[in-house]
């Protein structure tokens, strides 16, 4: 028997929003256009409205792809006459998945983790596409002390639903109690969890912390690395 632990990915890992910001960084200077401290803010911006539009079913993947390109184009000191918005869209892509971006001290966590802890599996459950997840864990290192990585486009289920839980806990293929859940999102790791009656640590909690934690029955909170460890090293000594 081990110990699993089933980490979240994006901002209990790796900072999601620092890697995009490096990336497009990255493809906006080399188109020849002026990256500015806006740029970020206006593309997350635009980003998230298109994003809106798609769910309403208004837009297509492509069209959002080249018009959130287009519209920081345009926003761009410089000349975008020549450039294609999907093929910058494209290189965007592939440049935010070689360059993850650790959260402050999650590298030496994990490897205390595993060091530490006896028995420790460390796995991901991560909501995203398999390619950005992998290759910014790859990039980070992090990939060394990870015994798998399980992400939502190649399961084709997605947190917080009980089937992606029951499909990563059929490949571990130990007891549900030996699995413990860490996660920042309360709509899809606490949940997940809930759903799937995983023991669950809300990692770096806010807002109302005793009522949600009451609504998604989680059963601790960590609010550092050290706090985590702490709380892991416990739960792993008590099970
Ligand atoms: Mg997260």
């Amino acid at each position: 028997m081990h110990h699993n632990f089933l980490f979240d990915l994006d901002m209990t890992l790796l900072d999601f929003h620092a890697s995009e910001r490096k990336a497009l960084e990255i493809v906006i200077n080399a188109s020849g256009l002026k990256f500015t401290e806006d740029t970020y803010l206006l593309f997350k911006e635009k980003n998230k409205s298109l994003w809106l539009e798609l769910e309403k079913g208004n837009l297509t993947r492509t069209e959002l792809f080249r018009q959130r390109f287009m519209y920081l184009f345009e926003q761009s000191e410089g000349d975008h006459s020549e450039l294609d918005p999907l093929k910058v869209n494209d290189e965007f892509i592939y440049t935010m998945s070689i360059n993850g971006v650790l959260m402050k001290g999650a590298l030496e966590f994990v490897q205390k983790l595993k060091r530490e802890i006896p028995d420790a599996r460390i796995y991901i459950a991560s909501n995203g596409a398999t390619i950005n997840a992998e290759g910014r864990i790859k990039s980070t290192g992090l990939d060394k002390y990870i015994d798998k990585i399980y992400v939502s486009e190649w399961m084709g289920v997605a947190k917080p639903s009980p089937e992606f839980f029951d499909m990563c806990l059929e490949d571990i293929a130990e007891p549900k109690d030996t699995c413990i859940m860490i996660g920042d999102s309360l709509t899809s790791d606490m949940l997940g969890a809930k759903n799937a009656s995983i023991t669950s640590v809300w990692f770096m909690p806010q807002g109302d912390i005793e009522g949600s934690m009451k609504k998604y029955e989680i059963d601790y909170c960590a609010s550092s690395f050290d706090d985590l460890f702490e709380v892991l090293r416990k739960w792993s000594e008590k099970m």
